[in-house]
This record gives structure tokens, sequence and C-alpha cells, in this order.
């Protein structure tokens, strides 16, 4: 029995794996393989680990897969993972899911590395009329914010819930939109990041009118 083709897992090359913040990563490895924006891998230091799920955070075009993770201090994989060298060899997964970016009018809800998808969509080209709300406990969190800010202007908004600056909205991405009064219900809502925050801002949205069939979930778990 092949483990490695039963699990779906195949070998990459590390091609870089830089900290972009205090405990988070960048991972680029090799990529043979075409997928959607929004779609996750599975990944594995050895191949008998059990994988952990990522989304990938290159664009369509990009040379490049790129994996956007923290460091959990008592997780399997993270610590280990985040000493990767370039060169050194990691397990993956083709694409799956489908968490799919649309070119419609959209809104991206990200808490902390839940950004990456939306990063994804982004350099794929899914650019017209999109918002993007993004939650994070320091001003170090809003990774790629230069990536969005200067097309976005005033439709990216940075909620940081420990630190204050200006231009940079302080409290939970939650409070946030619990303040606003006219959310429009005929777009797309999309919900990236820990459960908590995926069912706390269902919730609100729920309450705000938005419909059911127009929010979209993907949760780190
Ligand atoms: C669809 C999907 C997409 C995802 N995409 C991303 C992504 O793009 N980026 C990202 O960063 N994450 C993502 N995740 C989360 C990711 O899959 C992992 O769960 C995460 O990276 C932690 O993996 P780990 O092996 O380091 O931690 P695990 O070993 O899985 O531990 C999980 C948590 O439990 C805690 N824990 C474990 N053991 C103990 C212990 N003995 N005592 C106390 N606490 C303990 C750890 O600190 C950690 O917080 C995604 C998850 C899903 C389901």
């Amino acid at each position: 029995m092949n483990f490695l083709k039963d699990r779906g897992l195949k070998k990459y090359t590390v091609i870089a794996n830089d900290q972009i913040a205090p405990g988070v990563y960048l991972l680029k490895y090799n990529r043979d393989f075409s997928f959607v924006p929004g779609q996750v891998v599975a990944i594995a230091l050895h191949s008998s680990d059990n994988p952990r799920m990522y989304s990938i955070a290159s664009g369509m075009q990009d040379e490049h897969i790129r994996i956007l993770y923290d460091v959990r201090p008592k997780g399997e994989l993270t610590p280990p993972l985040s000493q990767a060298k370039p060169g050194d060899t990691i397990f993956a997964s083709g694409p799956s899911g489908n968490f799919f970016g649309t070119a419609g009018p959209s809104t991206w809800i990200a808490s902390g590395t839940g950004i990456a998808p939306f990063i994804s969509m982004w350099r794929s080209g899914l650019r017209k009329d999109k918002i993007l709300i993004h939650g994070g406990r320091f001003l170090h969190s809003f990774y790629f914010e230069n990536e969005f800010k200067n097309e976005l202007g005033d439709n990216f908004v940075r909620c940081c819930s420990q630190e204050k600056a200006e231009g940079i909205y302080h409290g939970r991405l939650t409070k946030w939109l619990l303040e606003q009064e006219n959310l429009p219900p005929d777009r797309k809502y999309y919900l990236c990041g820990s459960a908590e925050m995926v069912v706390d801002t269902r919730d609100i949205l729920i309450e705000k009118n938005i419909p059911y069939e127009n929010i979209l979930a993907e949760i780190y778990f």
C-alpha cells in the first residue's frame, strides 16, 4: 500500500519560510497544480503525521504556493514547521474546499491569519466591489495590508483590539459590525477565521438582515 498516495500527500520543497510578524510565518513551496482562490491544502512535516489544513495565500498566477500561519506554542505542527528551512521537504495535498471567491460584490471578513484566502482572491484579480474587514490583536496583525490599502481605501477596515493608531478602528471587528447601521443585504459576506469569530459574526449579520444564503464561512479549527 502506498501510504502517501492514499493520504493524498506529496513531497514538496520549501522555498522560503519567513517570519513576517511575531509568531506569524509565510511558507512558500514549489507548485505543480492549479487551484481556485479560497481553497485549502493539507500539510505535514512527515508522511505519517496527521496533516493540518491551510488556506492557499497565493494568487492563481503566482509561481509558488504560499501559506500564512501562526505558531501555536503547544501545537503539533506549527512549532516545528516554523523551523523549516529552504530546501527542506514537506508533505502536502492538492487543493480542496469550496470557499470560492467570486467576481460579484463581496464583503470579506477575516480575523488573524483568516486573511489568507482573501489574499489569494485579491491577488487572483477578484478586486471589483470588494470590502475587506480585518480583525487583529496588534498593529502588526494586518498582514499584507499594503497590498490592500491603496486600492481599497475606506473599503479596507482594520479593527485592532489591543493597540490604538490613527486610521485603525479600536476594538474587535464584531464591535465594528454591530455599529454599522446599513449593511447592504444584496452582496456576499465571506467569513474566515476562528470558530468564535465566525459564529459571532454570522449571528450579527443575520441580526442585521443579511440573508443566510449570502453568508459563506471558513472556520479555522
Ligand atoms: C479549513 C481550514 C483552513 C485553515 N487555514 C489556516 C491558515 O491558513 N493559517 C493558519 O494559521 N491556520 C489555519 N488553519 C488551522 C490549522 O489547520 C491548524 O489547526 C493550526 O495551524 C494549529 O496546528 P498545530 O498542529 O500547530 O496545533 P494542534 O496540535 O492542532 O493544536 C491546536 C491547538 O490546541 C492547543 N494544544 C495542543 N496541545 C495542547 C496541550 N497539550 N495543552 C494545551 N493546549 C494544547 C495548541 O496550542 C493549539 O492552539 C485552518 C484550519 C482549517 C480547518
